[in-house]
Formats: structure tokens, C-alpha cells, sequence
């Protein structure tokens, strides 16, 4: 039974109706038919005076089940239910604990009256899903909560606490036992409260719009569904009730069906289904409750950051009093920023620091279950810090490395036990980008691995696993984006069209802006590091080696791709595109003009072509992990899917073709994967394919 409901034996006026679908409470058709019932065993009841409806202990409802969907939906419909609700004569109340979220606070809004423990959560996050809430969360919010309110909180999709939902209106009470006072209140206060369907019409607030409209722009740029959730917030200022829900389902049911709506199904599923496999569940330590870092710089004061922000007890080592001074330093600013972006409460970030400590002296690693290094990317520095930590840390614990680019195989092949070694890359920053690589080398044990998927899920990060090669997974395509963008500054594009272009599909910046935010000399050595190694016969641009020769190594030297100003403001800059011309004449190459279409068509054929090739190695287990690695750790837009699903959508065969077009002019670049020429052939997409 989802959902269960009897009249109470102590008091015959009160009804109870219970949400019983764990784990979420998810409001599908079984629910939809259990609410229905209970509503018709009301209706056959005499003397009743108050309904209370309520989820578990944790959890009220946590929306509508996204699995249900694709296909087309079943009687009964959710606003037929609430309607239902609604109208009763016999008032219901939502007894609110834990969240309730998307249809769930829909329900709540159907009811009479809403009371909540402090710790719930009140929250409208379809826009997340690519829809509009379909079961009256539009119409109904704005009648009571007033306009602003509601078309923030429909348009962010963020949830929001019992306080302010108190102070919003959307509350009646909160209370620390809100089952006890909605046996309490009195029965002239239910019966005096107006079904919010049936309160005025709220009045437009022009200002908050226009905010609101200016903030999806710059947000929210090319999705469709936070526009409709706006129109429809909209329209409550002037259509009625039963007008504005038929909008709104008809909005709803062609929503949910949309390219966009079932791009960001995939990505929720795919961040679902990111979890240990189950061959290393049972290698899996209980709790990481100690670590150690080694390097307190970009990567491991962010790392620390997230493990003590997690409750784990870590120590940063560093080389030495001043490095560790630094670190320090580095440690609590990141602290206070929490605190000042009010991410960290003062009394969370006193016990994150006593969780902190930083040492010079590798013995303080001797109780870790696990070190995370974070040292500077060069091989030999790697491997003596990992013999010290060998040396000092138990025989079991795990040894991790941040490393971006270099062999786990080589690292490992230098330790006592080659098995305790695995990759952990962390994204900058660290304490806050949701993607953790976790970086498979040949004699990666289980418990190792298991490790890392343990630390993600403490951290609440994304786990995606890698096989060995250059760059994994994410790093590995970005060198193919950048490659295919700088290509296209030689042959006659400039980086700010390019910049415009990618922005212009969806990310929040170009490539050559994110290159200026992480610093040229980043790529630079690593481009360094691979001379040696790179084929001969693949095309090189120099160009961004000519940059970081004229000291423009991005916004911390104030000039990079573009020239900055002391607000950091960006401006093109004459001496960029120069260096491009002077480049481009030195190869011998007619610059020409290309459309802000075919630079996109370019650099996705690039990284598409490549996630093939990771594929096809086995380096990525799916291809939805490559969809999560390329959103999580690289900005793809969220709401087109993660770069393979959107590959699918613009199916193999025209991605052969483009590519066979562009291997005219350059066939080592443009070498189409074997993947994409069997898949072609056998008519198969990147969404079946599994390692
Ligand atoms: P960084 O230069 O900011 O920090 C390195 C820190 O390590 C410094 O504080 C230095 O004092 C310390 N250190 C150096 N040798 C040490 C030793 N022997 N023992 C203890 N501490 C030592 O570098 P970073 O950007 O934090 O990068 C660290 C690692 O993370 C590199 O392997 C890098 O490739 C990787 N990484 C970097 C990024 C990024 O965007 N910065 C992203 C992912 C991974």
C-alpha cells in the first residue's frame, strides 16, 4: 500500500491519510490511485472534521516519479486528485516533515492548511527537469505567496526552509510536532480558511519580472522551460483558476515530452546511476572518518576543504613552516568565504577547523585510512611523497593521487603495494565542482577503488571511473576542443568568436575565457610534457605557446586571450588577433570567415569524436558517464544531455559525414573513431554501447 489512510480510533473527527512510497515518497500512479481512494473513503464518512495528510518522518513527497514520464499519463491525473482535495468539504491538512518538493508541494497547496517541523523543505524543481510544475504549483503559489515569490521560487527550482516559507505565507505554523498541533487547531480557523484556488488573483510586479527575466537570461540562457514556468506565473494576474491550470497541464504534458526535458531525465538518471558497481560493494571501507592531504595549494586546500566539511579529521602536509603557513592561510579563507556566502554556519566552521590541522611532518599521517596527494604534477616529486607516506601510513590504508595528466601505473610501479594506488581527480574547485574521476590503474585493488567511492559519496560528489590514458576522461577531450578551437584561429576565426559561439550552445564560458580564468601555464606545461610523445604528424598551433611567451598567461597576469581591466573586465584585444594573423601567414594559411554554426559543428565533432575513442579503449564505462564528466567537470550544458547524448541526438551518420568532410583538410585530426564507423554500419548509437 503507497498510500494509507483510517480514521483515527481515539478521536472519530480525524482522518489520517499517509504517504507510504519510500523512498521518496514519490508521487506516481499508485500514489495518485491511493489518494483517490482515501478521498472517496472520506466522502463515505459521516462526522469527520479535519483530514491529515502526511509523508514519513524525513520526508513529505518528493515529487512526481520522472520515470513514469516517457510515457503517456494514466487516470487518475494528479490536478484531477487535488481538485478533489481541494474541494472537500472536510478540510484537509498537510502535516510537513522533510520536503516536500515538485508534486509534493503541490499536495500541500491543495490542502487547507500547511504545517511544518523546522527541518522541512518547500520547493518547486521542475525547471530542473526541463518541465513547468503540472499539477497546479503555478497558479496556486502566486495566489498565496503573492507574485515575486512564487515566480523566484519557480524559476530558480530552489527549495526553500520552513522559516521563510513561514514568513512567505506559504506556512500556516511550524512547529517541532506539527502532527500534534494539526490535531490542535481549532476547527473555526480550518473552516475559516479559503482553498488557495480560490483566492484573488495576485498582482503583477513588474520590477520582479523584469529581475527575474534579466537573471534567466544570464542563467539560464536557450532553456525553455523557466520562460513557460515565467508565462505561466504570469498569467495568474489576470485568468482564473480553472483557465490557468489548463494552461498550465497543456504546457506540462508537451514540456515533459521535449528534447530538453528528456536531456535532463538522462542527466538526473545518470547522476543516480553513478555509484559503485556492485563487484566492489563489498570492498567498500563503512566510513571514512580520516585523511591526509599532501600539498595545501589550489587543489588540496579545496580538498581538505570538502573532507572536513564532511566530518573527516585531515591533515595537510606540506614542505615546509612557510608552505604550511600558506596552507594555512589558504585553509581558513576558503573557510570564511563559506561562512560569508552563508554555505557554513560560524558554529560548523569552528568545528571544521578543529577537525584541521597542518603539519611539516609526515608521522601526523599515521592514522589516515586514506592520503589524498596534491603535490605539484611532476612524476618524481609524486612518487618520494608516496614512499614517505608508505612508510609511516598501515599496510591497508589507501593511497590516492590528484594528478591531472600523469601514469598511476608508473607511480604505482614504485610502491611496496602497487594495489593501494588510485587516481582521485578533483576539479577546481574542489570543495565545490560535483565530479570526482576516480582513476582506475592496472593494479588498483578493489578496496581501493571502493575507497574512492566512498570518499565521493561522503563528499556528496558524482563518482565517474577512468581508465589510463593522458588527460582520463574529461582532460583527454578538452585537449581535442582546444585543439579544434585553436584550429580554427588559424584557419580565420578570432578567440572572442569562438568565446561568443559556445556560449552562444550553452556554456557559461568559451574556451579561450576558461583558459584566461585557470592561467596559460597550466596547458603550457603540460603541452611541454608531451613533445616528446606527440605524433609528428598531427598538425601543432602554436599560438597559445606564442601567448604564454608574451607573458599573457590569462586574468592573473591581467592580459591572456583578452586584456583585462582592473575591475576584470574583459576587452578584446588588438595584439591578440595580431599574433593570430602573423601566425596563420607564417603556416601559409588564407584566413577565412567561419559562421558561429560551423565553430560549434567543429568543436563538438572534435569532442564527440574523441569520447568515441574513449569509449571504443574502455577508458569511460558508458556513455553516460562521459555525459556526466563533460557537465560536472567542464561546463557542458546541462540541459542538452552531456556531450553523447547530444551526439545521439545528431545521430552517428551525420557525425560520420562531418567528419569525413573536415578529414579533407586534415586527416589525423579528423580520423573518424572506429567506434562511429562501426556504429554506422550497424546502426547502434553511443547511449547502448557498454564496456
Ligand atoms: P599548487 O602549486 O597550487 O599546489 C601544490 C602544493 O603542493 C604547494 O602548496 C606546494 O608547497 C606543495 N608541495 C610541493 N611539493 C610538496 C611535497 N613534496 N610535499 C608536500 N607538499 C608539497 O598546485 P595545484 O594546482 O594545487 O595542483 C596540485 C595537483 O593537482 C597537480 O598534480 C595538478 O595537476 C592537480 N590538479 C590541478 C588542477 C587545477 O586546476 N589546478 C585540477 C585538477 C588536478
Amino acid at each position: 500500500m503507497t498510500v494509507k489512510f483510517w480514521r483515527d480510533d481515539r478521536d472519530d473527527k480525524v482522518f489520517f491519510v499517509e504517504l507510504a512510497n519510500p523512498p521518496v515518497n514519490a508521487i506516481n500512479l499508485a500514489v495518485r490511485r491511493g489518494l483517490h481512494d482515501a478521498m472517496l473513503a472520506i466522502q463515505a464518512t459521516t462526522g469527520l472534521e479535519r483530514v491529515l495528510l502526511m509523508g514519513s518522518e524525513t520526508i513529505f513527497a518528493a515529487g512526481g516519479d520522472a520515470r513514469e514520464f516517457d510515457a503517456s499519463p494514466i487516470a487518475p491525473h494528479l490536478p484531477d486528485v487535488l481538485a478533489m482535495i481541494e474541494a472537500s468539504d472536510i478540510p484537509w491538512i498537510a502535516v510537513i516533515n522533510g520536503a516536500a518538493l515538485g508534486g509534493g508541494l503541490e499536495l500541500a497547496l491543495a490542502c487547507r492548511y500547511r504545517i511544518a517541523s523546522p527541518k522541512a523543505q518547500l520547493g518547486l524543481p521542475e525547471v530542473l527537469l526541463g518541465i513547468v510544475p503540472g499539477a497546479g504549483g503555478t497558479q496556486r503559489l502566486p495566489r498565496l505567496i503573492g507574485f515575486a515569490a512564487a515566480l523566484e521560487m519557480i524559476t530558480s527550482g530552489k527549495p526553500i526552509s520552513a522559516k521563510a516559507g513561514l514568513a512567505a505565507g506559504l506556512l500556516n505554523l511550524v512547529d517541532a510536532n506539527p502532527m500534534q498541533v494539526a490535531l490542535a487547531v481549532a476547527s473555526t480557523h480550518l473552516a475559516a480558511a479559503t482553498p488557495v484556488g480560490q483566492l484573488p488573483n495576485p498582482r503583477i510586479d513588474e520590477a520582479a519580472l523584469a529581475k527575474s527575466n534579466a537573471g534567466l537570461a544570464r542563467r539560464a540562457k536557450g532553456q525553455i522551460a523557466p520562460v513557460k514556468a515565467t508565462e505561466l506565473v504570469t498569467l495568474t494576474s489576470h485568468t482564473n483558476f480553472t483557465d490557468g491550470i489548463a494552461a498550465e497541464r497543456d504546457c506540462f504534458l508537451t514540456l515533459r515530452q521535449s528534447e530538453q526535458a528528456k536531456a535532463l531525465r538522462h542527466v538526473f538518471f545518470a547522476e543516480r546511476g553513478a555509484k559503485a558497481p556492485a563487484a566492489l560493494t563489498n570492498h567498500m571501507p563503512k566510513i571514512i572518518d580520516q585523511a591526509v592531504v599532501v600539498g595545501g595549494g589550489t587543489m588540496g586546500a579545496g580538498i581538505a576543504h570538502a573532507l572536513v566539511r564532511a566530518g573527516i579529521t585531515t591533515v595537510t602536509i606540506e614542505t615546509n613552516d612557510a608552505t604550511a603557513k600558506q596552507a594555512a592561510a589558504r585553509a581558513e579563507s576558503l573557510i570564511e568565504a563559506g561562512v560569508k556566502r552563508g554555505l557554513i554556519t560560524a558554529q560548523k566552521a569552528d568545528e571544521m577547523r578543529s577537525r584541521y590541522s597542518i603539519s611539516t611532518d609526515y608521522t601526523s599521517a599515521a592514522n589516515a585510512q586514506i592520503a589524498i596527494e596534491a603535490v605539484v604534477e611532476d612524476i618524481a616529486v609524486k612518487i618520494t611523497v608516496f614512499q614517505k607516506l608508505q612508510e609511516v601510513m598501515p599496510a591497508n590504508a589507501i593511497l590516492a593521487s590528484n594528478t591531472s595528466y600523469l601514469d598511476i601505473n608508473a607511480i604505482a610501479a614504485s610502491l611496496d603495494d602497487p594495489s593501494r594506488l588510485v587516481g582521485l581527480h578533483f576539479f577546481v574547485p574542489a570543495h565545490i565542482m560535483k565530479l570526482l574521476e576516480i582513476i582506475r590503474g592496472d593494479a588498483s585493488a578493489p578496496t581501493a577503488l571502493a575507497s574512492g567511492f566512498r570518499l565521493a559519496k561522503q563528499l556528496g560528489k558524482i563518482p565517474v571511473v577512468a581508465g589510463l590514458c593522458d588527460g582520463f576522461i574529461g582532460n583527454r577531450i578538452l585537449a581535442r576542443y582546444r585543439e579544434a578551437a585553436d584550429l580554427l584561429l588559424l584557419h580565420g576565426a578570432t578567440s572572442a568568436q569562438i568565446d561568443e559561439a559556445m556560449t552562444g550552445f550553452g556554456y557559461a564560458m568559451g574556451p579561450y575565457e576558461a583558459q584566461d580564468m585557470s592561467g596559460l601555464d597550466i596547458a603550457f606545461a603540460n603541452r611541454r610534457r608531451q613533445d616528446a610523445s606527440r605524433d609528428p604528424n598531427r598538425t601543432y598551433v602554436h599560438i597559445a605557446d606564442k601567448m604564454v611567451e608574451a607573458g599573457r598567461l590569462g586574468r592573473k597576469t591581467g592580459l591572456g586571450w583578452y586584456s583585462y581591466a582592473n575591475d576584470g573586465k574583459a576587452a578584446t584585444d588588438p595584439l591578440v588577433d595580431a599574433l593570430i594573423v602573423a601566425e596563420a601567414d607564417h603556416a601559409g594559411i588564407t584566413r577565412r570567415h567561419f559562421s558561429n554554426d560551423e565553430i560549434v559543428k567543429r568543436l563538438l565533432l572534435a569532442m564527440i569524436n574523441e569520447g568515441a575513442n574513449i569509449l571504443q579503449e574502455a577508458v569511460a564505462q558508458n556513455a553516460s558517464d562521459i555525459d556526466l564528466v563533460s557537465i560536472l567537470g567542464y561546463g557542458f550544458p546541462r540541459w542538452r544531455g552531456g556531450l553523447m547524448h547530444y551526439a545521439d541526438q545528431l545521430g552517428m551518420v551525420a557525425i560520420l559525414a562531418g567528419l569525413k568532410d573536415f578529414s579533407a583538410e586534415d586527416q589525423h585530426i579528423w580520423q573518424p573513431s572506429q567506434l562511429i564507423l562501426d556504429a554506422v554500419k550497424t546502426g547502434s548509437d553511443f547511449a547502448s554501447f557498454k564496456n
